[in-house]
């Protein structure tokens, strides 16, 4: 279904995709309740943790070079957004910057009586002090709750100052999928900030978090002639407000690209590329012939792809010999989890159970999320499947009845639950680890290392105390009761 743009705000994932954060079974399940529209089930009745979409939208603005962020709420949901801005890469040359980031610290006071004064004071005085090339003010559950008229102030802050400002609506209360969040911030960047193309230019819009391997990433798209716009973390407004004249736009994970993706597609025919993502030796190779294909260059990706396997494969069968056999246990983002296991299969383990952290059954251009697709058409085993949103006591009361002989996550708050229990632990925690030929490799070897070198958990292991009780830790996930 088309996105509309039309909008004020981006309609929720829950909404918009038929999105859940709760499903237990196995992959064979998975896939027949995916081919039928969704694997739409269940209320959680009890929740240990979740991630505010609000703080995510917040972190996403304020990676933006020379934008500035006001977050219109009480003082802890400041704190949500800017602590994602500590992991924002400093890996481009020569780009410095320092997150303009405001919160007007809303009190019990302006909860009752509003505080819109107070925010168009702080405006004003980010606009005049701070000159940023653009403005972004996102509101809260606070603020929302009581209704304040933040698009009124929006108009009549344009008509002093001549630069983009927009509302982010996202307030944490609306969904309970995090990358709802995401997708706000990039509805309000297309509405507010992305031109009318004047051309076409050979740029390429690459979405990703991080960007750890800006340099190699720009190396082999430069031999198929094209320049690459990350996006959006160290991006500039003026880079941004380009980005409907790229070729096309690739993400480093659909789940993170869809609504950017096809909102540029819709609005400005620019391709968005919808295959895996290009982690593992498969996913590479589908990934940047896919590209290649879009930009009229497939001998070049060849020969790029014929000279990573010339390199890395050898390594990589050698690693293998180590890997094969290994059996695992899952927890990740609601994209990664499918596409590393898809590259964890590569190198012969065995996955026993996958916890992914939402499940968008759709993306919007109306696809089953390719790396779901492919595990569910090529998986060499069926193992246990379930969607919990960083639900500590669930993963835990999983790898403790699994035993498996490593763990993977790409939160690190989950690696430790691991860790105590004796397993070893691999935290996937850049976007880019298993990236292509060279990060297959890079990833076997950590594996290798991890359950090689057991010094750390055996210890930990030894002197801790777990918080969970026997009576939850011999309860166990009814997909394991199946197994039984
Ligand atoms: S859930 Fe609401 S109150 Fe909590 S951090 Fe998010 S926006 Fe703020």
């Amino acid at each position: 279904m088309a996105i509309n743009l039309d909008s004020k705000d981006a309609i929720i994932r829950e909404e918009r995709l038929g999105s859940t954060v709760c499903w237990d079974g196995d992959l064979e399940g998975f896939a027949e309740c995916t081919a039928c529209g969704g694997a739409q089930n269940k209320e959680r009745r009890f929740s240990q943790a979740g991630i505010c979409p609000n703080g995510c939208a917040a972190g996403n603005l304020l990676s933006i070079r020379d934008a500035a962020v006001i977050m219109h709420g009480p003082a802890g949901c400041s704190h949500v957004g800017s602590a994602t801005v500590g992991h924002q890469a400093a890996s481009r040359i020569n780009a410095r910057y320092e997150a303009i980031g405001y919160g007007d610290d809303m009190n019990e006071n302006d909860t009752i009586f509003g505080s819109i004064d107070n925010l168009k004071a702080m405006a004003v005085e980010v606009i005049e002090s701070r000159k940023p090339a653009a403005l972004f003010i996102v509101n809260s559950c606070a603020s929302a709750i009581i209704g304040e008229d933040i698009d009124s102030l929006v108009s009549e802050l344009k008509e002093t100052y001549d630069l983009p400002i927009g509302t982010v609506n996202c307030e944490g209360f609306k969904s309970q999928v995090w990358f709802s969040g995401v997708d706000a911030t990039f509805h309000t960047l297309v509405n507010t900030l992305v031109k009318e193309p004047q051309e076409k230019r050979d740029v390429v819009n690459f979405i990703n978090f991080f960007e750890s391997e800006r340099s190699y990433l720009t190396d082999i798209f430069g031999r198929l002639g094209v320049t690459l716009q990350f996006l959006v973390v160290n991006s500039s407004v003026d880079e941004i407000s380009h980005i409907g004249e790229s070729r096309a736009t690739v993400s480093v994970c659909s789940t993170l690209g869809t609504y950017l993706g096809h909102a540029l597609e819709q609005k400005f025919d620019v391709p968005f590329l919808k295959t895996i993502n290009p982690m593992g030796m498969t996913g590479f190779d589908t990934w940047f012939r896919g590209i290649a294909e879009i930009l009229d260059k497939k001998d070049e990706a060849e020969e790029i792809i014929r000279q990573e396997r010339a390199k890395y494969l050898p390594k990589i069968e050698e690693i293998k010999k180590k890997t094969t056999g290994l059996k695992a246990v899952l927890a990740m983002g609601a994209g990664y989890s499918w596409e590393m296991a898809r590259v964890l299969q590569e190198l012969g383990i065995e996955i026993l159970s996958l916890s992914a952290g939402h499940y968008d059954p759709r993306q919007d251009g109306d696809n089953i999320p390719p790396a779901i697709e492919y595990m569910t058409e090529n998986s060499t085993s069926n193992f246990i499947t379930n969607v919990s949103d960083n639900q500590n006591f669930e993963v835990f009361n999983i790898i403790h009845t699994l035993k498996p002989d490593v763990f993977f996550s790409r939160h690190p708050g989950f690696t430790v639950w691991a860790t105590k229990q004796n397993i070893p632990a691999v935290y996937v925690g850049d976007e880019y680890l298993a990236l292509g030929y060279k990060g297959t490799l890079a990833l076997a070897n950590m594996i290798v290392d991890a359950v090689t070198n057991r010094s750390f958990e055996t210890n930990l292991a030894t002197h801790a105390r777990l918080p969970y009780t026997s009576w939850w830790l011999n309860q166990q996930h009814a997909a394991m009761h199946k197994e039984a």
